[in-house]
């Protein structure tokens, strides 16, 4: 399909505009209640193979009716109140948390969020080491845009996991923030759980085998099977 995905840059580049190809990624808003959060691009810079664009946009819409559903509230809400106590209670990435504001936050922040990619030798590194998936990114000081970054080379992910990074990002953009230096802990942090439970909305078969790894929080695997 390069042919076809040449053929569409050029055309693009015809029009000397980027809305030809990205009115053909269908809209990336939510759906029914969350018809009108809608994130805002996909891969501005137009680096990607239309495939890629089109994988990426297609997690848009997931992301933002997860965040958005009374279960996803539902269940933060219970994973929150079923943490260990203590643990929660030293740790300062959970100080003040609501669990009925964080899903409005996060929803709010999906709003007009630019989704863009980076390349370089960073994120290849990042990409060969499975390090960074994405970037927090930051907001345009010209035009007031907010962005998150997606790892170019990571972008060949299943919809799960797309799903989970937008949610770990936009987490960032509402405020929310972990621990540096991929420990064990860090997973238990905000941004990292909801990202988890948005994965496991996402994919529900796929969960139990993904809750059992290093990359999810070990406070779900002591959590009763109803959560
Ligand atoms: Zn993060």
């Amino acid at each position: 399909m390069k042919w076809f995905a040449a053929a569409l840059a050029s055309m693009a580049a015809l029009a000397g505009a980027v809305p030809l190809a990205s009115a053909e990624l269908g809209p990336l808003c939510g759906t029914g209640r969350n018809a009108a959060i809608c994130f805002a691009s996909v891969d501005r810079s137009g680096k990607l193979s239309y495939e890629q664009r089109a994988q990426l946009a297609a997690a848009a819409p997931v992301a933002i009716d997860i965040v958005g559903s009374r279960r996803f509230a539902r269940e933060l809400a219970a994973f929150h109140a079923a943490m260990p106590k203590r643990w929660v209670e030293r740790n300062r990435y959970w100080r003040g948390f609501d669990p009925a504001e964080a899903p409005k936050t996060i929803r709010a922040a999906f709003a007009g969020l630019h989704i863009d990619t980076r390349g370089g030798a960073r994120a290849r590194r990042a990409a060969r080491f499975g390090d960074n998936l994405a970037y927090e990114g930051s907001t345009d000081p010209r035009t007031g845009e907010r962005f998150i970054l997606l790892n170019r080379y990571r972008v060949d992910r299943p919809l799960e996991g797309l799903v989970a990074t937008y949610v770990h990002e936009a987490a960032h953009k509402a405020g929310y923030s972990h621990r540096s230096g991929q420990t064990p802990d860090q997973k238990c942090e905000p941004p990292y759980v909801m990202a988890q439970l948005a994965r496991k909305l996402a994919d529900p078969e796929g969960w139990p085998s993904f809750a059992a790894s290093k990359n999810a929080c070990r406070f779900w695997r002591d959590m009763p099977d109803a959560l």
